[in-house]
């Protein structure tokens, strides 16, 4: 599932549109300090369901679009799509290319898009998770992340690696299904009371 190429737009230092092409192989991007690189990972990460502020160095979601500069006023919004090659199928989505857009604007509302299609954040974070490329999982390693992976605790690695071997998912569903049988189970007790009091 190649990561094809990304789309930024009024997101932080991306005032104007600019369009990021993935090819073959490894991409590098370059540049001073403060000039954008962290923001594009940020990109990604928001694009795929992100919605802490602080983990995107904000204290607030609206902090992500362009506040102005010297030369130009703030912006209303930002956008940014991702774009996918899906012919292996990995994100469960019947097409070939899957084009997953995000978008707020400064009233804080905030609306996204799988192919053009609007939908709520939970579907494009769902999309994600069964692919096994949930927002923490380890394709985006963020600064100061590997640090955090060599100090962090046993209990934390093991999340780690479950989350590498695709365990996650599946934890995901138990947890869903364990609340279901607690339900069941508790609706079971009242039909016995029921019965109990009719006999
Ligand atoms: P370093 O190499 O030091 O880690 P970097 O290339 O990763 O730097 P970033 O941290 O991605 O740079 O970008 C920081 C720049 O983004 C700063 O110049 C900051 O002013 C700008 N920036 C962040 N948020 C916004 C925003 N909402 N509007 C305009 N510019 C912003």
């Amino acid at each position: 599932m190649p990561l094809k190429q990304l789309v930024l737009n009024g997101f932080k230092s991306f005032a104007d549109k600019t369009t990021i092409n993935f090819n073959k192989g490894i991409t590098g991007i370059v540049g001073p300090n403060g000039s954008g690189k962290s923001n594009v990972t940020e990109a990604i990460r928001w694009v795929m369901g992100e919605n802490s502020a602080k983990a995107l160095r904000g204290e607030n979601m609206r902090d992500i679009i362009f506040a102005g500069s010297e030369f130009r006023g703030p912006l209303n919004k930002a956008e940014v799509c991702l774009i996918f090659d899906n012919h292996d199928r990995q994100l469960h989505l019947d097409s070939d290319k899957v084009a997953i857009m995000r978008r707020i604007l400064r009233s804080g509302d905030s609306e996204y898009f799988i192919n053009n299609q609007s939908v709520r954040l939970k579907d494009i974070r769902t999309l994600f998770v069964d692919s096994g490329l949930s927002q923490n999982s380890l394709a985006i390693i963020s600064q100061g992340k590997v640090d955090q992976i060599l100090n962090s605790q046993a209990e934390d690695r093991r999340y780690i690696f479950e989350e590498a071997a695709g365990v996650l998912h599946f934890k995901q569903q138990k947890l869903v299904a364990l609340k279901k049988l607690d339900e069941t189970n508790n609706n079971l007790i009242r039909i016995n009371d029921l019965v109990k009091e009719l006999k």
